[in-house]
């Protein structure tokens, strides 16, 4: 199946009369004939459901969509896009250990790494995504378990090299962890340039239409834990807590999400209901049409943006002449994003005043969805950071980020011409 197909058909096949759509099984439990079948279950000798905070068939079934479209071997949803970015690292590092990550990367992601989850003990070193190889190598550590970065970034728009991150992730014995929100499996598939681990928040195009908050992660089930036993023991020593299960050894490609579902969503319990998963499928059916619009208003957007007087710059990965246009080429031949950001002549005033003046566009903190929003992120979503660190994630304190929806592009523009002609009065 091709991925326009997958879309539609990924993941449930209906038998002889069964529904069409997949069933929503919202049910907290699952009945079973004896004490010894369940036991199967928690001793994890037999794959089933028992309590919906571990797993949910509905779930399962978007879960499995996703894992197609990706290309990987096994996946899971999870009910945020940062419970998913929690979950991808926190499955293979814990106290004591070290992460890579890049520094151009979601505000809510450089939070969790950096407060919270240095709080719990794990270091993370943030590397510029266009750092020299020198710089690269010299951070990784000898107990370094992982690199992570974003397809896109959001909100700076920095295409990430996945192919180098990956080469030099694997030389030194550890996977790389792509967030591909932006892009989606529609236009790139990390796991073909080498990525193991691919995360996302369904929040935003998955879902599309802003109707639930979730998260997903799909492992490729290409990284060989057992050849790096000494870094993964999580993964390839006897799991006390499921009678010395060794997760490596005895669910191969699976062992990644198995892992990650029998011990951390039983003991975080971050699942989504099996009715926004539903939702979420609905969204994922239309997802190739949808991105292919995104992609074409946003092209026009950003031309348009290019040539008006009171715009001081335009980032757009898709813009022939953008610092990431050729990188993008390689990685999305078929369109980026729906995301442009630029910024107003006159500055943080003047960005303030143009997006008093639209009108079609709302001011919403969110992204990547059939409507068409805007957003400031140095006064909303990235407040918490010094300027410094604003601008090695290569956000400007005057950086309007444009989330391109799927109406007539012509009324996108019609509404940013008035507000930038308005913008002139700050
Ligand atoms: C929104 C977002 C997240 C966080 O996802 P939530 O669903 O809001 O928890 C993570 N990564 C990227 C790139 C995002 O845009």
């Amino acid at each position: 199946m091709r991925k326009e197909t997958k879309c539609i058909e990924g993941g449930y096949t209906p038998k002889n009369g069964e529904s069409r759509m997949i069933p929503i099984i919202q049910s907290t439990t699952f009945k079973y004939d004896t004490s010894a079948d369940m036991g199967k279950l928690f001793d994890l000798e037999a794959a089933g459901y028992f309590y919906t905070r571990l797993q949910n068939p509905t779930n399962d079934l978007v879960a499995a969509k996703l894992t197609e479209l990706e290309g990987g071997a096994a996946g899971m949803l999870t009910s945020s896009g940062q419970a998913a970015s929690f979950f991808s690292v926190f499955n293979i590092a814990t106290a004591g250990d070290h992460v890579i990550a890049s520094t151009s990367i979601y505000g809510g992601t450089f939070n969790l790494f950096n407060v919270t989850m240095k709080k719990m003990g794990i270091d993370f070193t943030f590397i510029d995504p266009e750092c020299s190889d020198e710089e690269l190598e010299a951070a990784f550590r000898p107990n370094t378990k992982a690199v992570f970065g974003e397809t896109i970034a959001n909100p700076a728009l920095i295409v990430f090299d996945i192919e180098r991150f990956a080469k030099a992730a694997h030389a030194h014995g550890v996977p790389l962890i792509i967030d591909n929100t932006f892009a989606t499996p529609i236009n790139c598939r990390p796991i073909e340039w080498g990525a193991d681990i691919v995360i996302h928040s369904t929040t935003k195009y998955l879902d599309g239409h802003d109707a639930t908050v979730g998260g997903a992660i799909i492992d490729s089930g290409n990284f060989d834990w057992m050849a790096h036993a000494d870094k993964f023991p999580g993964l390839c020593t006897p799991d006390d807590s499921y009678h010395g299960i060794t997760y490596a050894e005895k669910f191969g490609k699976g062992a990644y999400i198995t892992k990650a579902t029998a011990q951390l969503m039983r003991d975080i319990g971050a699942i989504p209901s099996p009715m926004n998963c539903y939702i979420l499928n609905l969204g994922i059916e239309s997802l190739a049409v949808r991105m292919k619009r995104h992609c074409e208003n946003a092209q026009k957007v950003a031309e348009f943006l290019q040539t008006n007087e009171n715009v001081a710059y335009v980032t757009y990965p898709g813009l022939p002449g953008d610092k990431y246009y050729e990188r993008a080429k390689k990685y999305m031949p078929d369109g980026t994003c729906g995301v442009i950001s630029f910024g107003v002549k006159g500055g943080r005033k003047a960005a303030e005043e143009m997006m008093k003046h639209l009108k079609l566009a709302i001011i919403a903190t969110h992204v990547a969805d059939a409507h068409t929003c805007v957003l400031h992120p140095a006064s909303s979503t990235h407040r918490q950071m010094t300027d410094e660190e604003l601008l090695a994630c290569g956000v400007k304190p005057d950086l309007v980020r444009f989330s391109v929806g799927i109406e007539n592009a012509d009324d996108i523009i019609e509404d940013l011409a008035q507000a930038l002609e308005a913008s002139k009065n700050a």
